[in-house]
């Protein structure tokens, strides 16, 4: 066991502050990685304020962890230390179910174990991203490709895998009309894959104040869902939309603006139930689905994606310090376009 320095929330309302962990001894498939950089998820507010009732404390937040890898243990193969490498949001899961076969351990039929706010199998919590050093089994581990700075690829963990296994499912890609709703953490990412995978991107936003950030990113169209016109001029008119917002919204609207066979895919989770209505769906054949993260070699895929088209997260580096400031900023939307904590300053 080592002890190291970490920021914890104590409860649902007062500011997270410095506390110390302590990390498991490198087991023989274990992989121990330094953290340098975490990203912050609107999934960590969610969690640290309890809005989706099911936080523990208390809770060390995190699960877009970029890293170098300080020691192995005796049976790892696929990691050495000096590797750049990075966790996403599960640590570990059963390994046995039809959904961990295939490859989609997000959705594992006994609940993968998540990076933060969790148990192990052995029952000890979890502990994320927003400390020293995190001890991960291997076959949870990403390696980070050589182009790919750690600050800027540390969201691909979170936001960039959240966006992609939905847009390579629905088959984003040439002549496909793809919508972006809400340009943030998760929204920004997906605006540059999309772009990446050759299909004809749309931002939809609350407001235009974004809108040549967006079409720098490869948005070729950049709407306000704030202006009425907006769902009138694009009736009909997506492939799929991938709807990013963490906020209740009424979803029937935006169901209006997809094409015959249209998918809406959900990836934003607010706290409150959406109530939806057949009529937007049967007219048109058109489904309303979800998605969650996505696997680890779905994972991998995507990091050697974004290196191949040289894709990384706009990213402001804060020091921990700032991060009950930088909660409240992304609560206005005001971050361009997701923080990402230089974990150096723990040491502080
Ligand atoms: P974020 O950076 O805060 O982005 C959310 C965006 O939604 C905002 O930038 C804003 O975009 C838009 N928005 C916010 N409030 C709104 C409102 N009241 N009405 C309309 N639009 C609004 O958050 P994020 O980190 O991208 O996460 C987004 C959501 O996805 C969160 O609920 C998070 O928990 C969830 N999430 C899900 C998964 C998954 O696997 N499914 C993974 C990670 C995160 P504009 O300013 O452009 O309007
Ligand atoms: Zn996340
Ligand atoms: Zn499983």
């Amino acid at each position: 066991m080592s002890t190291v320095k970490a920021y914890a929330a104590q409860n649902a309302t007062t500011p997270l502050d410095g506390i110390t962990i302590e990390r498991r001894s490198t087991k023989p498939h274990d992989v121990c990685i330094e953290i340098q950089y975490c990203g912050i998820c609107h999934t960590d507010i969610h969690l640290v304020r309890n809005e989706w009732g099911v936080s523990m404390y208390p809770m060390v937040p995190g699960h877009e962890i970029t890293g170098i890898v300080t020691e192995v243990g005796e049976d790892v193969t696929n990691f050495e230390p000096g590797d750049r490498v990075g966790v996403g949001c599960f640590v570990d899961s059963c390994r046995k179910c039809q959904e961990c076969l295939e490859g989609l351990e997000q959705y594992c039929a006994t609940g993968m174990v998540a990076t933060y706010n969790s148990k192990d199998y052995d029952g000890t919590p979890t502990m994320g991203g927003y400390s020293e050093k995190i001890v991960v089994n291997e076959d949870y581990v990403l390696h980070i490709p050589d182009n790919l700075p750690l600050d800027a690829a540390a969201p691909l963990l979170c936001a960039g895998i959240t966006l992609y296994s939905p847009l390579s499912h629905w088959g984003a890609g040439p002549g496909k009309k793809v919508a972006i709703i809400g340009l943030g953490g998760l929204g920004h990412i997906g605006v540059k894959i999309a772009h990446a995978m050759g299909a004809e991107v749309t931002v939809l936003s609350q407001s235009l104040s974004k809108k040549e950030d967006g079409l720098s990113m490869g948005a070729d169209h950049y709407y306000a869902t704030s202006d009425p016109q907006t769902f009138t001029d694009l009736q009909g008119k997506f492939d799929l939309i991938i709807n990013t917002v963490s906020a209740t919204m009424d979803w029937n609207q935006y169901l209006n603006l997809l094409r015959r066979d249209g998918a809406m895919v959900v990836v934003g989770i607010p706290d409150s139930n959406i109530p939806i209505a057949a009529f937007p769906l049967v007219m048109g054949r058109k489904s309303l689905a979800g998605s969650l993260i996505g696997g680890i070699k779905e994972t991998q895929e995507m990091l050697d994606f974004c290196s191949a088209h040289n894709i990384a997260c706009d990213i402001e580096i804060i020091p921990i310090q700032k991060v009950n400031e930088a909660y409240d900023r992304i609560l206005k939307s005001d971050v361009k376009y997701r923080f990402v904590i230089d974990m150096a300053s723990l040491k502080a």
